[in-house]
């Protein structure tokens, strides 16, 4: 592995200590567990303090979300421990995964714990801080960009434009270990974009139970796959045609929905030939300041 030069930092390794850097935060000793966010997956969009801890890390626990490119930010020193937890069973390898993080971090080690986007975005962050906690042990959680803004933005569309939207609500689509599904009819009256994360598996029943709910057929949509990777790909389309494009197009974990007439705001969508349905306002009987962009684009 390598460690590549920030153009903001000086290149060093774990021995190196942050105290004489300029930054605002440093001179406070380090805490025994970063929490970190590695982003989407280009590095270039890790945070100055991210890639920081990763140069200073001298073990990391990692997510299989996590890019190898992220990765090769770590000294070569560095033990670099995989757990992941795809198809496991998920509750005993979260256990485990807090008991490897305070066992290390007990025996003196600077630990990073590297998540997918931002560890507290449907990272389980929470719960690893409360176990950390509880360990006596003292953690820190640095941010990371969240695939919910990261992606939409790679595709050109503006999550929260004001001229089609109030806000944006990230939500997950598939009801883990002891989560919750979100209420569709509720969201689907709200006017909000959504970006559902993990809802590839269950794109069908979700695009039914907002149409249920209220939500135009031809409400614009995206499936964005692996953004931010050399693997990207994405899918314009409408919420009706949403799963059957996931199907035809063979679109692959991990991606996101983007579903909202922001959609409709992209240059890509607008450039795509061949959508047999307009995009249309998210819920016409609603005629809020939000709609009267996605009715202009309509006419456009
Ligand atoms: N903490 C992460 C999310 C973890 S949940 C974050 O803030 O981004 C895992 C889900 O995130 C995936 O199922 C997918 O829906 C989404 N995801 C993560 N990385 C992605 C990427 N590069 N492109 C598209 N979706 C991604």
């Amino acid at each position: 592995m390598t460690t590549p030069h920030h153009p903001l930092l000086p290149a060093h390794g774990p021995a190196s200590s942050a105290s004489g850097g300029g930054l605002q935060g440093d001179r406070a000793p380090a805490p025994v567990v970063s929490l970190v966010g590695a982003g989407p997956g280009d590095p270039e969009l890790l945070t100055v303090k991210a890639l920081k801890r990763l140069q200073q890390a001298e073990v990391v626990l990692t997510d299989d979300l996590v890019d190898a490119r992220v990765l090769a930010c770590v000294p070569v020193a560095a033990r670099v421990l995989r757990v992941g937890k795809r198809g496991g069973c998920v509750s005993t390898e979260q256990r485990f995964i807090h008991e490897l993080m305070i066992r290390e971090a007990r025996a003196g080690a600077r630990v990073v714990r590297l998540k997918g986007g931002d560890p507290f975005v449907f990272g389980r962050g929470g719960e690893e801080v409360d176990a950390l906690r509880e360990a006596g042990l003292e953690v820190e959680v640095i941010n990371g960009l969240s695939a919910g803004l990261a992606a939409p933005a790679s595709v050109g569309v503006p999550v929260t434009d004001r001229r089609c939207t109030p806000g944006v609500a990230f939500v997950t689509g598939h009801n883990g270990e002891h989560g919750t599904l979100p209420d569709w009819a509720a969201l689907a009256r709200s006017r909000l974009t959504l970006v559902v994360y993990m809802g590839l598996a269950r794109a069908s029943v979700i695009s039914q139970s907002l149409m249920e709910g209220g939500l135009a057929p031809s409400t614009p949509a995206v499936i964005v796959s692996a953004a931010h990777t050399p693997r990207q790909r994405e899918c314009f389309t409408t919420l009706a045609a949403l799963p059957s494009d996931i199907e035809a197009h063979a679109l692959q974990s991990p991606a996101l929905l983007v579903i909202g007439t922001v959609v409709a705001l992209s240059a890509a969508w607008r450039e795509q030939a061949g959508l047999a349905v307009r995009p249309g306002p998210a819920v016409p009987s609603d005629a809020g300041e939000g709609s009267g962009a996605a009715a202009a684009f309509q006419a456009a």
